[in-house]
Order: structure tokens, then sequence, then C-alpha cells
């Protein structure tokens, strides 16, 4: 007998063609790459003690592969290593999860450090393409701060080089979103406030940069913030397109309405609290909320609610380092959770594609692929 809905399985999932607008470069490291990196630089480095059985696990991986006779270790390499990597995951999203301060302290500690250098910088994000496109992806807006990178001497025009020879190898058309962060404005904090640099560099590497964004810690340094305004606004008469980290950990103020309103931002990065974001397109992370533990389940985050109140809903990782999780696990727990299907898929990843800065033509081609899968008729 043939059912209404069926099922999606899990290979199914992986391959239906899907985007996503909303993933830090850096929350988005392979754990085993990170291992390789971290070896080189010595595990005794890290500020955050590295777990014993993970440097043990890689060492031993390490002198296998050093031996003279490695014939035949492939294997036992191969497991060793993926076990360190398994390990190390799980103890830093672990680690990250218990509170907002050691998330910012894991990024820093022990994500920032190995993402000092062209080669790696080039390799990460060559990397994290790759398990996209094996994730599915047809499309992929990238965000990242450059300013972070250029601790260990690069210039913010070298930061973006090493990121953008990746983007141009890449199999799926991708987009980098420039961030500018919250304490940036701070001048307890901060010496300079590298926002105008930010929107110059981010004109200077279009097409490859579509996007500007405000990052980082919301509860701090809350709501629209004044002295990002006007910059955002020169990016956007430039031709990128705004998004803003909102509403995620705070919830929505007439200030801030009024704020988007004026400067025509139309994306919000999260957007999961509070009911008025109007028809502006909602960047929901669902698993990242919680994991950072803004909804006790995901059974119990908004997002279903929303998109069925009509809201303009895209759905996205925000990072896989941490939320141990990629669209594919998004798809499959809105399925289990809340029953979407096919169309519901679809419907997504139509206003996602639609929010994205890619070209006309572009977006027609992509649309083209999304219609000829999730639209075709089904025996
Ligand atoms: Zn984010």
């Amino acid at each position: 007998m043939k059912r209404k809905f069926s099922r999606i399985s899990a290979r199914q999932m992986r391959k239906l063609p899907k985007g996503q607008i909303h993933e830090h470069l850096d929350c988005s490291l392979d754990p085993r790459y990170m291992l390789t990196r971290w070896y080189e630089r010595g595990f005794e480095n890290a500020t955050i003690r590295f777990p014993k059985s993970v440097v043990l696990n890689w060492q031993a991986a390490q002198e296998l592969r050093s031996a003279r006779n490695r014939k035949g270790n492939g294997e036992l390499i191969e497991k060793l290593e993926k076990r360190a990597a398994r390990t190390y995951q799980n103890w830093l999203a672990r680690f990250a999860s218990k509170s907002l301060a050691n998330y910012v302290q894991a990024v820093v500690d022990h994500v920032l450090p190995i993402m000092q250098d062209s080669i790696a910088l080039y390799e990460i994000t060559r990397k994290r393409i790759q398990d996209a496109v094996e994730d599915g992806h047809i499309f992929l807006e990238l965000r990242f701060a450059p300013q972070l990178h250029t601790m260990g001497g690069l210039t913010l025009d070298q930061v973006m080089d090493a990121v953008v020879e990746a983007v141009k190898e890449s199999p799926i058309p991708v987009k980098l979103i420039v961030c500018s962060l919250r304490h940036e404005g701070d001048k307890a904090v901060m010496k300079h406030n590298p926002v105008a640099d930010l929107v110059d560099l981010a004109i200077r590497y279009m097409p490859y940069v579509g996007g500007f964004d405000l990052a980082a810690d919301e509860h701090k340094y809350p709501g629209v913030l004044d002295w990002w305004l006007p910059e955002a606004e020169r990016a956007r008469k430039a031709g990128l397109k705004l998004t803003i980290h909102l509403w995620e950990t705070d919830e929505p103020t007439a200030t801030d309405l009024e704020r988007l309103n004026e400067a025509g931002i139309c994306r919000i990065g999260h957007g999961d609290r509070g009911d008025c974001q109007g028809d502006r397109v909602l960047e929901v992370c669902p698993t990242s909320n919680v994991v950072t533990g803004q909804y006790p389940s995901f059974a119990e985050h908004p997002v279903d609610r929303f998109y069925r109140a009509g809201k303009r809903v895209t759905v996205n990782t925000d990072g896989t380092l941490f939320t141990r999780t990629d669209l594919t696990g998004e798809y499959l727990r809105l399925q289990k959770y809340f029953g979407w299907g096919l169309r519901d898929f679809y419907t997504v990843n139509v206003t996602a594609l639609e929010a994205t800065s890619f070209d006309e033509a572009t977006k027609a081609r992509l649309r083209a692929k999304l219609d000829e899968v999730y639209l075709a008729p089904r025996a």
C-alpha cells in the first residue's frame, strides 16, 4: 500500500540538494585536522589541556606513521586517529556547551591558534567546503571575522587571499560573509574599532565576499548597535547583503526594529526569540541553540512554529564542531520531531537561496536543481 508520506532515510537525506547561509568557518573545523596541526605545535602549548587519551592515541598513530616498517599499519593508524578525533570533538563540545564563556574560550584557545597562517586557512576552508558537498550542499554562505586571524602576522588581505583561494576551487557556489564583532565598539576593550577597515576589506573582496555581519556576545552588547549601523549601510550601498546576529539570546526591542527598518536589514542571524521578525529572513540554527542552552531540546525549539506561521525560515548549522551536527542531521531532526517532508525542505532551501548574494544566473541554475529533485513527480 502506498503511504502518503514516506520517511526519508539518512542516506536519502544526505543526498538531497541543500544550501545554507549561516555557518562560521571557525566553528566548523574537522577535529582530525585540528589534531594534525596541534601535534605540530605541541599539545602542551594549548592553554586548556588536551585530554590524555586524545594525546596518547594521536601520538601512538604518529609513531606508527614514522616507524621504519609501517607496512600493514594503515588500518591501525586510521583507527587510532579517528578515535582520537572523536574523543577530542566530544570533549570540546562538552566543554563549550557548559557556558557561553567556555564556548568562547574553546574557540580562542583551541581553534584560533591554528588558524593564523595562510596554509591552515586555505586547508580549513577547502575541507569545510568538501564536507558541505558530502552533506549535500549545492550552495553555501560561509562567514568569519578576518581580524581574528592576524595574530601570526598575516595582514587582513593575506587572510582573505588564503580563504578566497579555497573558495575559487570550490565545486559549488560559495560566498563569504565578513563579520564585525559586538565588542569591537567598546572603547574599554578595543583600542581601535576595525569596522571601517572591515567594510573596506569586504568591498575590496567582492564578489567572493557577498555579505557583512555583526556577531559575538549579544547579551553583553545587545541590540542593533549604533556604531555599526553607518558602516553597515556603507557596505549595503556598495552591494553587500547585510545580516546581523540578533535575538539569539535576547528578546527583540522596539529600537531594534526601528533601526533594522531604517538600515534595510532583511536577514537575521538566529532570530529565535520573540515573534516580531516580520518578513525578514531568519537564519535559524536549531541544534546550535540547544547546545548553547537557549532551548532545552530540539523538540522545544520554535523553528517549526515559525515555519508554520509563515515566517521566512532557513535552516542552518551555525557550525559543525561544537554542535556535532551537519545539515543532514538538522533535516533528520526536523523530520523526526516536526514531521517535515520534501515540500518543507524545498521551501526552506528556496528561501535561503533567494536570500543569498549570488548573482541571478547562479540563483536560477541552483533553483532549477532544487526544482528538479524536490518537485519531480514520485512513483
Ligand atoms: Zn552564528
